[in-house]
């Protein structure tokens, strides 16, 4: 795809206000999931990857002093000058609070990532994808990966977490289950609905009109919970194919 489609930097001005920037790295390890082609936005070649990201780095201006950094999978495949890069942004631009969105399986690799940003008095915020609690729904689905059904275990090592609504099956009641559970065991809750993709899970009209109607209205105002009914509501991404 052509990166001049993609947008990498954003200003999220309301609920927990932050700056926030799309990196690229190696890609997500997984690569599994059935409703995902965010993993597309990946390059092997980690010099091509640092000197994006470090022109996007460039854009942070510190305005929040809170930061979030997402980029397909984990941070933990970004390369490690774009992440020293990201601490002394983080220096400069005098961020306080720095997110990172994490796969389950690399969850080994957040106590380092913690410590690293706490010894220069950031503190961290890491975000999964989880997209629901119904485990078997999720897996035998969505193919996630997360090999834990527990929300109280898979919470131990997060902060925040997204879920995926909008998909067939789903239904008012499953839909606010998964938020309150989300509520109940983490800091910040992320409902993305679904888009269509060129993945073979399709977004349900019907669902995301029950959502819309019954589901947002709960938690619109809630300063925990933010939704994006699109991908680009945080005003980065784009379509991965153009
Ligand atoms: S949703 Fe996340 S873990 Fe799943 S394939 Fe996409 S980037 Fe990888």
């Amino acid at each position: 795809m052509s990166d001049n489609k993609m947008q990498r930097y954003s200003v999220i001005p309301d609920k927990n206000p932050r700056e926030i920037v799309l990196l690229r790295g190696t890609g997500c390890k997984w690569r599994r999931c059935r409703f995902c082609d965010y993993h597309l936005d990946f390059s092997a070649d980690e010099t091509a990857n640092f000197e994006l990201n470090q022109k996007v780095l460039s854009q942070v201006t510190g305005i929040f002093h809170k930061l979030e950094v997402i980029n397909s999978g984990s941070f933990c495949d970004l390369d490690e000058k774009t992440m020293n890069r990201i601490l002394q942004t983080c220096r400069e631009k005098e961020i306080s609070q720095i997110h990172f969105e994490c796969h389950w399986r690399d969850r080994e690799n957040i106590p380092a990532l913690r410590s690293r940003f706490s010894a220069a008095g950031i503190s961290t915020r890491i975000k999964i994808g989880i997209e629901t609690f119904d485990s078997l729904f999720r897996e035998s689905y969505l193919d996630k990966g997360i090999d834990e059904k527990n929300p109280a275990v898979i919470a131990e090592n997060f902060n925040e977490c997204c879920l995926l609504q909008g998909l067939p099956g789903q239904t008012e009641e499953s839909m606010k289950r998964d938020i309150e559970t989300g509520l109940a065991h983490f800091e910040r809750v992320c409902v993305n609905i679904m888009g269509r993709n060129s993945r073979p899970v399709l977004p349900d009209p019907g669902v995301i009109r029950i959502f819309f109607d019954k589901v947002r209205p709960c938690y619109e105002k809630n300063p925990r919970v933010d939704i994006l009914m699109n991908n680009t509501d945080f005003g980065v991404g784009g379509d991965i194919h153009e």
